[in-house]
């Protein structure tokens, strides 16, 4: 992909599913990646810091920089914080992947005050914060700069008992947007991908069950659910200068999601 060489990239929540596959997939393609994790390694052996291991390995053998910046994105000061160690280690950050996100599943009227908040505050608030870190130290250096937002489907497509991620999700499309008309005259493009069915731990509930499995995917128009390196191929190229006239947009990755596919079967006439 043309321009990515070179470059400096953050991904939030770097280490598993989504932003994993986002992480190795620039640095294929030539970027020094700071990969952005949320808990401390040196507490033991767990999962999170195995696939650190794994993805800080796999960037490595790409012949790259990797750099492990942990950071809870619903805390400004961590996001402050982790800006200024990728500009000190790598002199700059010029692509940003806003992908740490969480959900929780309860009915809207019975979630509590805390969980509401907890969801926006990691999937929009810590977007934003990220963004707004990014975008000052861009224009401080005057440097062009790339953001990119994993969304969601859910951006446009209401989901009942998940209502705090649907509105971080819709909250996130008004935020490409903004950012996009507001930097776009200073070299700063903003877009989005909105993911549908993506084989990734979050979604462990369906994943490792068969009949689970099936009924997510029988409402997806091509019969299968996503994984995480068809949505880092389309982030890398929205991160390219193949995409240097695009901003603004989000682009849906959904095996046909966002289609209406209930109306593919006549039964309004
Ligand atoms: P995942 O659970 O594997 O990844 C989420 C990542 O975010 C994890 O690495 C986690 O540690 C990190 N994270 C969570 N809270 C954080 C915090 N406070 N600070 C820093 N990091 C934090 O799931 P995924 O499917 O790879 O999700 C990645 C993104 O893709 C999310 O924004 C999710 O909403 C979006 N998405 C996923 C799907 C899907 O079907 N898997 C569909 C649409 C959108």
């Amino acid at each position: 992909m043309i321009g990515l060489e070179g470059k400096n990239a953050l991904i939030t929540g770097a280490t598993s599913g989504i932003g994993q596959a986002i992480a190795i997939r620039l640095a294929q393609q030539g970027c020094n990646i700071a990969i952005n994790y949320r808990k401390d390694p040196q507490k033991g052996v767990d999962a999170e810091e195995m696939a650190i291991q794994k993805a800080c390995g796999d960037i490595n053998n790409c012949g790259v920089k990797s750099l492990l910046v942990q950071a809870d994105v619903s805390q400004e000061s961590d996001i402050v914080e982790m800006i200024n160690t990728v500009v000190e280690e790598f002199g700059s950050v010029d692509i940003l992947i806003n992908n740490a996100g969480i959900q929780t599943e309860c009915p809207s009227h019975e979630m509590t005050t805390a969980d509401f908040d907890r969801v926006i505050t990691v999937n929009l608030r810590g977007a934003y914060l990220c963004a707004r870190e990014t975008i000052k130290h861009l224009l401080s250096q005057n440097r062009p700069g790339v953001i990119i937002n994993v969304s969601s489907v859910h951006e446009i497509i209401p989901r009942p008992m998940y209502v705090s991620y649907s509105i971080s999700k819709g909250g996130m499309e008004n935020l490409t947007k903004t950012l996009a008309l507001e930097y776009a005259n200073r070299g700063i493009r903003v877009n989005a991908i909105g993911p549908g069915a993506t084989i990734t731990p979050i979604n462990q509930d369906w994943i490792n069950d068969p009949e689970k499995k099936a009924i997510v995917e029988s409402h997806i128009p091509m019969g299968r659910a996503g994984t995480a390196d068809e949505m880092a191929a389309a982030v890398a190229f929205l991160a390219s200068d193949e995409a240097a006239y695009i901003t603004g947009q989000t682009l849906f990755i959904d095996g046909g999601l966002t289609l209406y596919a209930d109306f593919r079967d006549n039964w309004s006439a």
